[in-house]
Formats: C-alpha cells, structure tokens, sequence
C-alpha cells in the first residue's frame, strides 16, 4: 500500500482563502481583526517565526502589530504591556513567543492574557473549555492537525487513536479534540511501556515527541492515518518528523510529510484563531 499523502500546504493555502474573505467581510462590519505578536530577546528561531506570523496575516487581511523586547525585560515591564493589550479594542489576539528568556516564568505570562484573546488556546480557561466541550480558543498545532485528519476521514466516531506527547501546547488538547470527536484515545509519554504495541492498534497515530524518526513502519497499523507532529533538525540540516516516513507511507492509509504537513496548519490556525477572537465564523 501507498499511503495518501496528505498535502498541508494546500489545506492551509484553502484555509488563508477562506479567512481572507471572513477578514473582509469582518472589516466590511467595521471590524478588523488584529492580532500583536510579543518577541522577548533575540532568539533566531523566535524571530523567523514571528517574522513568518506577520508576513501570514498582511496577507489575510488580519492587522499585525509587533513588540519587541529587550532579553532583560523584568516581570513588571512585560506584565503592563500584556494587561494594556488586553484593553486595547483594536487588538483581538495577543501571541506571546515561547520559550522566554529562563528569568521570566511563562505560567505567570500566560496567565495574564485575556482568554477572550488567548489565540495559542493556553490560558487554562480555554483549556478547561475544550474539556467541558464548551466553544473557545484552541491550540493551533492540534487544531490545524484534526483539520488535516478530517481531510481523509470525516466521521471519527470509534476509531482507536494513540497520541504519543502530552505537552500543553500540543498533546494535551490533541487528545481532548480527538476524544470530542468520539475516538478512544490513548496517550502515551516518556515513561509509556510497550509504545510500539500500543501504536501498532491505532486507526490514527499522532506523534509529538521531537526525536527524529522514532515511530517505526513495523510500528503503524496498516491503513491508519498517521499525523507527524515531530520537527527534528538533522546533522545535515534536513529536517524530518517523528515518524520514519519512507518506511511508514508504505504501511499507512495517509500521512502527514515533514516538512508541507502539520506545519503550515499551525500558522492558519493562528489567523483562524484571531478572527474567531474578532467575532469572525469559527473554521473547524
Ligand atoms: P515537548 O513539550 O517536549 O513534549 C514532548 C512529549 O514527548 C512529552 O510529553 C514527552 O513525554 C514525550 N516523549 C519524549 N520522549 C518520548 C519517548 N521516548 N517515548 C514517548 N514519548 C516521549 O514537545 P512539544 O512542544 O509537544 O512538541 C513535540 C514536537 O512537535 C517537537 O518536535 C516540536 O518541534 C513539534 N511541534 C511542531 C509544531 C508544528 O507547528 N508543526 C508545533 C508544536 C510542536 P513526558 O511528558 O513524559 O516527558
């Protein structure tokens, strides 16, 4: 079998169209959407995806605007800077860069956003709303991530999915969205015994771990969909997922690749994300 490839670009290219034209009519009702991008310090990685965030919403319609600040900012600074955000009307999204500098606790950061803009979906409100199936703001990477499984398969009603991670940002409401949509979940960690047995039993495997080629074919339940989270920087510079794809797309039903999967989801997210802040229709 040749796995269905699953082609992230495109499902976010057709995404970005539809929040283009939910910008405008959002705008057409005196409303544009904003989101502010907060960069602490001068990490590179940080800069080029908040440069790539900007360069997403100039391009949706969506109003950017970015504070940059000095590595050494104290807790204070960054605090009266969030809570003026949060009472600024023309800003409907506040996205703090992670990881921040090793003096700031980022708990205390998250936590002083307005849920009502807590577009990465990591206020604990918003966290405990997906619990409770009630309507909030959503992680992005997992959001855009069942998106992409909804590209293969519409109802997921009984099907066994393993997720391997259970970070905040991804794992934790990966498996929460997986479980509204009537799937049995098993969630697996570092210390899970016999992962392999365990993915070898799911119709949908979702790994995000960030080790490279970890999830082996022999390890993929044949025709499962198979959703590859991981982004790992190889030696060479190649960057590849979790999960050894040459030898998965063999086995597999669909897969994500690494790179043109889940990640291009990501940033869409967070432009749908801003808009549903704004009072714009909520993409599933
Ligand atoms: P994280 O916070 O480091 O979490 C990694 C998870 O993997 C943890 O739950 C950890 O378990 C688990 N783990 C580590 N080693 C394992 C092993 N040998 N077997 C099973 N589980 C293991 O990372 P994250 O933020 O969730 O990100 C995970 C990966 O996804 C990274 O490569 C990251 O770059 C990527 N990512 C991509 C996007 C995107 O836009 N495409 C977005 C977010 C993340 P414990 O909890 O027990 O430690």
């Amino acid at each position: 079998m040749t796995a269905q490839i699953i082609d992230g670009k495109a499902v976010a290219a057709r995404l970005r169209g539809d929040i283009a034209l939910e910008a405008t009519a959002l705008a057409a009702k005196g409303v544009q959407p904003g989101l502010a991008v907060i960069l602490v310090g001068d990490d590179p990685a940080s800069q080029i995806y908040v440069r790539n965030k900007i360069t997403a919403c100039e391009s949706t319609g969506i109003k950017s605007f970015e504070f940059k600040r000095p590595g050494d900012i104290n807790e204070r600074d960054l605090l009266n800077l969030i809570s003026e955000l949060n009472r600024d009307a023309g800003i409907h999204g506040i996205l703090l860069q992670l990881p921040l500098p090793k003096h700031l606790d980022e708990n205390t950061f998250v936590l002083a956003i307005d849920p009502a803009k807590d577009v990465d979906g990591l206020h604990p409100l918003n966290a405990g709303r997906l619990m409770a199936g009630l309507p909030g703001l959503v992680s992005c990477t997992p959001r855009g991530s069942l998106i992409l499984i909804h590209e293969v398969r519409k109802d997921l009603t009984g099907l066994h999915a393993v997720v391997i991670g259970r970070s905040i940002l991804f794992g934790k409401p990966m498996a929460q969205l997986l479980l509204a949509e009537n799937c049995t979940v098993t969630h697996c960690h570092s210390k899970t015994r016999d992962l392999a047995d365990h993915c070898r039993r799911a119709d949908i495997l979702v790994a995000a771990v960030g080790r490279a080629g970890m999830v082996k074919g022999d390890w993929i339940k044949p025709g499962a969909i198979v959703i590859d989270v991981g982004i790992n920087r190889l030696d060479t510079g190649k960057v590849v997922g979790d999960v050894d794809f040459d030898a998965a797309k063999d086995v597999a039903g669909a897969i994500t690749p690494v790179p043109g999967g889940v990640g291009p989801m990501t940033i869409a997210c967070l432009l749908a994300n801003t808009l549903q802040a704004a009072g714009g229709k909520n993409f599933q």
